[in-house]
C-alpha cells in the first residue's frame, strides 16, 4: 500500500531555525504558495492522482482560497496545526488551543469534517504523546504524526511498526499511519518524503519503493520549487537538506506515480484491516 500525502505550507515554515519561527518573521518573506499549489495540482491532475493534503490553519486563514481549491479539486484535507510549531515545545493547553483552531478554520471552509492530523516536523515524540489524548479529544480519527526513528526534531524511535497500526494511550485508541522506512545495516533508512526523498536517486526509490509493503509519501509544496530564495541563517546541514534536489523533484515525483499506485488516506483507512494491524501501546 502506498500512501500520498502534502504537508500545505509556505516555502518558509522550516523548523529548527530562529528566522522562520513566528509571524512576524513570516511576513518578511515572499508569498509562493499559489504558484506552489499549481505545480502539485497539475502533477496529480496528469496522473489522475489523489492525494491527501494536510493543511495548516494560518495557511487557511491567510489564502482561504487555497483550500478552497483543493477541496474544489475533490481532494481530501487534514489538519497540520495552525501555527506550525513543534508540539514539544508547546504545553497540553497551547497545542490543544492552535490544533483547535486549524481543525474549526478548515471545516469551515471546507465544509468537511477533520479527521486526519499530522503534527510539523513530526514533532510527538516520547516525551510529548499526551498529544494523541488532545487529538482524540478534538476528533481526530487517525493521525500520521510518528516518524519511527531518530530524527533532529521529533522522531519517536522507541516506536517499533513502520506499517499502519493503532496506538493504545491511557485507554484510548488512534490510528496511526506512520513516515514508512527500510532498514540498512540494521538502521532504519527515511526515503519517501521532504529532503531525503529530493537527495535519493530515482533508481534507489524505486528500489525501496518496489521492496516495501507499505509507503507514506510525504512531500510539501516547496520540494518542487527551484525558485524560492535561500535562507540565509539556515545552518549548512539545514540548507543543503533544504534546496538539494528541488529541480529533479518534480520529474522524481512523476515517475514514482507513473511506476506505482498510490492512494489517499480515505482510500488506505477503508482497505486496512484494522483488526490485524500491530497494537502499540505507549
Ligand atoms: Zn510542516
Amino acid at each position: 500500500m502506498n500512501i500520498l500525502t502534502f504537508d500545505i505550507e509556505e516555502w518558509f515554515h522550516i523548523l529548527d531555525n530562529e528566522s522562520t519561527k513566528t509571524l512576524h518573521q513570516w511576513k518578511n518573506y515572499e508569498v509562493r504558495i499559489h504558484e506552489n499549489m499549481e505545480r502539485i495540482f497539475s502533477i496529480l491532475e496528469k496522473h489522475n492522482q489523489k492525494a491527501t493534503f494536510y493543511c495548516l490553519g494560518w495557511i487557511a486563514e491567510t489564502y482561504p482560497e487555497v483550500i478552497r481549491d483543493i477541496i474544489e479539486r475533490g481532494y481530501e484535507i487534514g489538519s497540520h496545526t495552525t501555527m506550525h510549531q513543534l508540539v514539544y515545545e508547546q504545553n497540553p493547553e497551547e497545542f490543544r488551543k492552535d490544533v483547535d483552531r486549524s481543525i474549526k478554520t478548515l471545516e469551515d471552509i471546507s465544509g468537511q469534517k477533520i479527521k486526519y492530523f499530522r503534527a510539523p516536523g513530526f514533532s510527538i515524540k516520547e516525551e510529548n504523546k499526551w498529544a494523541f489524548e488532545i487529538l482524540l479529544e478534538l476528533g481526530i480519527e487517525v493521525d500520521s504524526s510518528i516518524f519511527p526513528a531518530a530524527r533532529s526534531h521529533g522522531g519517536f524511535p522507541s516506536y517499533k511498526s513502520a506499517k499502519p497500526s493503532i496506538i493504545k494511550y491511557n485507554g484510548l485508541d488512534i490510528k496511526e499511519l506512520p513516515i514508512n522506512y527500510t532498514l540498512i545495516l540494521g538502521k532504519p533508512m527515511i526515503f519517501s518524503g521532504g529532503g531525503y526523498f529530493r537527495l535519493m536517486p530515482y533508481s534507489i526509490l524505486k528500489y525501496l519503493t518496489e521492496n516495501t509493503g507499505y509507503i507514506m509519501g510525504y512531500l510539501h509544496p516547496r520540494d518542487f520549487d527551484s525558485n524560492q530564495p535561500i535562507i540565509k541563517e539556515l545552518s549548512l546541514t539545514r540548507r543543503f537538506k533544504s534546496y538539494v534536489g528541488l529541480k529533479s523533484a518534480t520529474i522524481k515525483l512523476e515517475k514514482w506515480l507513473s511506476d506505482f499506485e498510490f492512494m489517499d488516506i480515505g482510500t488506505a483507512i477503508n482497505k486496512i484491516d484494522w483488526e490485524n494491524v500491530p497494537i502499540i501501546e505507549l
